[in-house]
């Protein structure tokens, strides 16, 4: 069964295996998309003299996995907030399904259809599980003052609310958590629950912001599989991810930011090649030969060494071994979410 609207037109299309070209032409930073959901134009905000986001152009393919990927401080959060009405841009405009979003705030624009989850979680530790689940339900009765008290009114509504969240607590293995606090669950669990909630609103696009940050190992092979079972459901994804090894494993294209600006774009494959993802990368460090693997060594004790590195191990070490040392590609260097790298927000 589909949780989401999905788009009629598009009900024979299996998403999984429809390999038609996702850019109408050559894969160029801002390229147009054969079927985009959003476009957005010349967004830009800076702090102070920092140009966080300064996007000419992007448009973020239907149906698809997009990897939103980039060097820490390369504008990729700024962007989800401006995007989904939690910032406000210098400039620009953008449209979600044709219908323009610039100014609109943040719960309209999931009642829109257009949900986004956070690098730090935001579930509400004070409410039970199903608490939780029930507040993501968009329009509800009960809400306005005017029906609070009269139970019959809102009754009904609150039940097929709980029984959607009982599907979605039990595709998620949560189902035997709905009783308990927020708060007691794992920093991998709350990452579930925060997904879980947003499609309580049934979207079509569902942004994550590093899902895979701070989840326990155990759970990750979990989230990739609830991750691709959005987009096996008519969604579209579009996510913040650090973890090079996921990107090339559930995305169907990547979308390189460094200073704001989108500097590469196409499918994983291709763009781990790129040498312009390889210095906003590498940064600095792009003259170290990476040839083999003494270099990669070499790159990553340096970084490590170097704690306030922009630059993290982990993509300086896998694009390098992707790009250029194809035969370490079957032992890719796994950074433990423990103790990532990169500089990690997520303090669980
Ligand atoms: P990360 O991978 O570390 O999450 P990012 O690519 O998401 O990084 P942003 O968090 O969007 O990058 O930050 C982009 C730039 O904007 C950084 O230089 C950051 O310091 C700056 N920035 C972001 N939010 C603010 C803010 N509220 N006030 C001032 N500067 C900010």
């Amino acid at each position: 069964m589909s949780v989401n609207g999905g788009n009629a037109t598009h009900k024979s299309i299996d998403y999984m295996t429809d390999s038609r070209p996702i850019a109408a032409g050559d894969n160029t930073p801002g390229c147009k998309k054969r079927d985009p959901i959003l476009v957005a134009e010349n967004v830009t905000r800076s702090f102070g003299g920092i140009n966080a986001v300064d996007v000419e152009y992007l448009e973020i393919p239907r149906h698809k996995i997009t990897a939103l990927i980039g060097p820490n401080g390369a504008g990729k959060t700024t962007l989800f907030n401006l995007l989904t009405g939690f910032d406000m841009p210098n400039s620009g405009k953008w449209q979600f399904e044709g219908n323009s979003l610039a100014g609109v705030s943040s719960y309209k624009v999931a009642r829109m259809g257009m949900v986004r989850t956070f690098q730090l979680t935001k579930v509400m530790g004070k409410l039970t599980v199903m608490e939780n689940m029930r507040l993501g339900a968009s329009n509800q009765v009960g809400e306005r003052l005017s029906k609070a008290l009269f139970k019959g009114i809102w009754g009904g509504q609150e039940k097929q609310i709980t029984a959607q969240a009982d599907v979605l607590l039990e595709k998620f293995k949560l189902d035997a958590k709905k009783d308990d606090y927020a708060a007691s669950l794992s920093g991998g669990q709350r990452k579930l629950l925060e997904m879980a909630r947003s499609l309580m609103v049934k979207p079509k696009l569902v942004m994550l912001d590093e899902p895979m940050a701070g989840v326990n190992p155990a759970l990750t092979q979990s989230l990739l599989d609830h991750i691709k079972n959005l987009k096996s459901e008519g969604m579209t994804v579009l996510f913040v991810e650090h973890d090079m090894h996921m990107v090339r494993h559930i995305a169907d294209w990547v979308v390189v930011m460094a200073e704001g600006k989108i500097v590469a774009e196409g499918p994983p494959g291709d763009v781990m090649k790129d040498p312009a993802v390889i210095d906003a990368y590498l940064g600095a460090h792009h003259d170290v030969d990476l040839g083999d693997a003494e270099g990669i060594k070499e790159l990553e004790a340096e970084l490590e060494a170097d704690e306030g590195s922009i630059v993290g191990t982990e993509n300086a070490g896998i694009i390098a071994v992707d790009a250029v040392a194809p035969e370490l590609k079957s032992e890719p260097p796994r950074t433990d979410p423990e103790t990532p790298g990169r500089h990690s927000k997520e303090a669980e």
